[in-house]
């Protein structure tokens, strides 16, 4: 469990290094006070049960037996229970002996809940110093003691990141009968970050306003979309709420915390853990060729590749993402169909509509070219506009028109509905806002 716990924090890989220019940050910011239930797989957690978590912080000679590490993950992923208390099946001093892991490692800063059943959270992760502040977090509830705290924990914009349940599919012809959102919607996507902040920088998003503070952890990555699975739950019946879809297209680049995404991509998929279709788990990818190329070689999972194109060319991407001045897009298609090659997987293009800067119709024509070299679909998406940065929504004859430029030039295309507009839907906004109103 060393190693396991040497893993908490991890590090660009030399490979991410030679894309683009890494500068040093506060890694301890986001690091872990114990090992985290969702890092574990039930090889690792039976190795923890049965040395009594020697090297993780828990006691010598208090071992558990073996099996503890099956009972103890189905009651985290099947059943939806978090509290060691209230794992029924375990002997008390077993119960006792899981207060040296980690079981939820943040807290809800914030919940909102739009008109469309988006829901959001903001989540502030917890130091190593202020995890002992809030206890083991589930359950507790110390005093408030100001707007600027919770659980005497004060915010921190800087630790925190926002994941977002996206409900789709609306079940007409049945299974409303709770009304429970998990019954009423076939699809119910968690948009995931994996980073607190972001290095990349792009011109026309809130979430590398203030660059990068840290990376997730696996456990932090996995915990967002255990959170927002209980969003789901139906009332009084925890456990019973289900992800169908994952995508990685909230704070941060995925790739350049690429063990650690890798990691909970695996525990994303795993029978024993959320049990997730890797072919409906998304990573969206800024593009980083040789992450890109890394990934095809090292993650033997069908997951579904994403890249953010945003710009028909070179010289619009590079005004827009700052990272475009060390990759060109003839590099990223390389590393696309290196990725194709060898998964077999097609690419889907990611392309942000930006009002009169990228959404014109020699735009389309443009960004055609690229997509029939890929044979990629592309999926268009509406700008959310940021408040304070220079961007606007593109009006929907335009938006129809590119559509029907790039359909005319026999590339696929969506246009993504726009979800949880009224809830500050775009990535990184919300942590952005001034003087959150708590809410647990
Ligand atoms: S769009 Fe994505 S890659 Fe660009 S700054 Fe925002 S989170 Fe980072």
């Amino acid at each position: 469990m060393a190693d396991a716990a040497a893993s908490l924090v991890c590090e660009p890989s030399a490979g991410d290094r030679a894309d683009v220019p890494w500068r040093s940050y506060p890694a301890g910011r986001v690091r872990h006070p114990s090992p985290h239930i969702f890092e574990f797989t039930p090889e690792s957690l039976g190795d923890w049960c049965e040395s009594g978590g020697k090297g993780t912080g828990g006691e010598r000679g208090c071992a558990m037996p073996r099996f503890r590490a099956k009972q103890i993950l189905d009651w985290v992923y099947a059943k939806g229970i978090t509290d060691p208390s209230a794992m029924t099946n375990l002997s008390k001093a077993d119960r006792t002996r899981l207060s040296s892991i980690t079981f939820l490692s943040g807290f809800v800063v914030r919940e909102q809940r739009a008109s469309d059943d988006t829901r959001k959270l903001l989540i502030q992760w917890h130091e190593a110093q202020s995890a002992k502040v809030g206890g083991r977090q589930t359950g507790v509830a110390l005093p408030m003691l100001n707007a600027n705290e919770i659980h005497g924990v004060p915010l921190d914009a800087r630790r925190q990141t926002e994941c977002v349940m996206i409900p789709a599919d609306r079940d007409e012809a049945g299974g409303a009968d709770n009304g429970a959102v998990s019954t009423v919607y076939k699809r119910r996507t968690a948009c995931i970050s994996s980073q607190v902040g972001c290095p990349v920088g792009c011109r026309f998003c809130a979430s590398g306003l203030g660059g990068l503070d840290g990376n997730l952890s696996p456990g932090r990555i996995v915990e967002q979309v255990y959170r927002l699975a209980r969003l789901l739950d139906s009332p009084g019946e925890p456990g019973t709420g289900r992800i169908t879809n994952v995508v990685f297209m909230g704070m941060g680049e995925p790739l350049s915390n690429f063990a650690a995404v890798t990691h909970a991509v695996r525990t994303l998929a795993a029978p024993w853990g959320m049990g997730i279709s890797a072919r409906k788990i998304t990573i969206s990818t800024v593009g980083l060729p040789k992450a890109i190329e890394r990934l095809a070689n090292e993650l033997d999972l069908p997951v579904t590749l994403a890249l953010s194109l945003h710009a028909p060319n070179d010289a619009i991407r590079r005004e827009l993402i700052p990272w475009a001045e060390y990759t060109t897009i003839a590099d990223l298609l390389d590393a696309c169909w290196l990725w194709f090659n060898k998964t077999g997987r097609e690419i889907t293009l990611e392309y942000i509509l930006l009002r009169g800067v990228n959404d014109r119709p020699e735009h389309a024509r443009e960004l055609a070219r690229v997509a029939k070299s890929l044979r990629a679909n592309v999926n268009l998406i509406r700008y959310n506009e940021v408040g304070g940065l220079p961007f606007g929504r593109p009006e929907d004859d335009d938006v129809l028109t590119f559509q029907s430029v790039l359909r005319q030039a026999g590339v696929n295309s969506h246009i993504r509905a726009s979800r949880g507009r009224d809830i500050a839907a775009a990535c990184g906004q919300l942590r952005h806002e001034k003087a959150p109103a708590p809410i647990a």
